[in-house]
């Protein structure tokens, strides 16, 4: 049987251009980047060049990227990092920290950690589409916030966020802005300084990189409190020795994507939504998140009297790889925080499914994709006794 990939969302494949220039930094120059020997030269050399790949796909400066272990760690190290060098601004009456309540994990369980630690954090709520209103930032902004970290776009259902509107806020009333742009860099141009971004996070393997790595920009100025300490590599900002395979791929597929992303958006874009226009065929079929302002490859569908679970698994069973809005949590099944976020009752939120697509994806999976699903709704809605038709 024929795989179906539509979790790209979740992770990529590594691109066979990535993967060949990764290669030689697993078998033959595998010296240290801090050695000074050749073979640690040209393994410095290969972690410049990416640090160049990187900084020109965000329109930084080399010297404004910081290799790290993902999109976890950079998200953990631009909230916390400068937490850390304002601390003195605890214990005000306003809040330290702004940020969204649909944010990923990495953003939200690191301000929750935060919180313990005796900051001020302030989860905004989002519109029925999962946006944020920048009034709200505005508003929440007082003389004890030193960061306000928004996601550029929605990881579960897409929604890109009003960053530029936030990114003036944030520059007039001289605080920090931190996004998460895991999901974006690969569909959306982004400009870090005509947006007044002061702190982006990247991951390696949602841009068909390899796992286990990332970049954090940081523009030149901002503060930030090691995470890491040890032998004082990234400018003494993040210790550990340089992944150096990881790091060039990181780096190609950056390039990659600057060459690419116009076309690449624009076919995801159309291959989206046909796959919406096929969905919503089906008898009460939602889409969930906005129908415009969204990623050019994520659609997320809600089934009424639907187990997304079940529908999910299903799906599976004929060879086809999706993802469910809700995350199993412990051993309770929990409604997902985003789906929550927008409104969602918990028995609509766990009757969701996010179909993801990216560079492999064809017309044709499209067409096999929305058959395979109206049959297993049906199925699904006969055995329901949510279903009484
Ligand atoms: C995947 C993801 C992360 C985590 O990145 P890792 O490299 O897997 O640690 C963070 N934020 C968003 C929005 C993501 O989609």
């Amino acid at each position: 049987m024929k795989k179906i990939y539509m979790d790209y969302a979740a992770s990529t494949p590594v691109d066979e251009k990535v993967f060949e220039e990764m290669l030689p930094f697993l078998k033959t120059s595998y010296g240290n980047p801090s050695s000074i020997h050749s073979l640690g030269v040209e393994a410095f050399d290969a972690v410049e060049e990416a640090r160049e790949r990187v900084a020109k796909l965000i329109h930084a400066k080399d010297d404004e990227i910081i290799f790290t272990s993902g999109g976890t760690e950079s998200d953990n190290f631009a909230i916390k990092g400068v937490a850390y060098k304002n601390k003195d601004k605890r214990g005000g009456k306003g809040y330290n920290i702004i940020t969204s309540s649909i944010e990923h994990p990495a953003v939200l369980e690191t301000c929750k950690h935060l919180e313990s630690q005796g900051f001020k954090v302030r989860y905004l709520p989002v519109d029925k589409y999962g946006i944020v209103n920048p009034d709200d930032v505005k508003t929440a902004i007082s003389k004890d916030t030193f960061l306000v970290t928004i996601m550029f776009a929605n990881n579960e259902i897409g929604t890109i966020e009003p960053i530029e509107e936030i990114g003036k806020i944030t520059k007039k009333n001289d605080v920090l802005f931190h996004t998460d742009a895991v999901q974006a860099i690969s569909t959306i141009p982004i400009d870090v300084k005509g947006l007044n971004i002061d702190l982006l996070s990247i991951s390696s393997h949602k841009i068909y990189g390899p796992k286990g790595c990332g970049a954090l920009y940081a523009r030149k100025g901002v503060k930030l409190q090691p995470l890491m300490h040890g032998g004082g590599h990234e400018g003494k900002l993040r210790s550990g020795t340089y992944n150096t395979p990881g790091i060039v791929g990181l780096g190609k597929a950056c390039e990659i994507v600057k060459e690419r992303i116009s076309t690449d958006a624009k076919n995801l874009k159309s291959l989206r939504d046909s796959l919406i226009k096929n969905v919503l065929k089906i008898e009460e079929s939602y889409l969930n998140g906005h129908p415009e302002k969204r990623l050019a490859n994520n659609a997320h569908f809600r089934f009424s009297a639907i187990e997304g679970e079940s529908l999910n698994l299903m799906l599976d069973d004929e060879g086809i790889a999706g993802a469910t809005g809700s995350a199993c949590s412990s051993k309770k099944l929990q409604a997902s925080h985003v789906l929550i976020a927008i409104g969602l009752k918990p028995e609509e939120a766990h009757g969701s499914l996010r179909l993801s697509l990216g560079r492999q994806s064809t017309k044709e999976e499209i067409s096999i994709v929305y058959e395979k699903i109206s049959k297993i709704v049906e199925k699904l809605r006969y055995m329901s006794p949510l279903w009484n038709r």
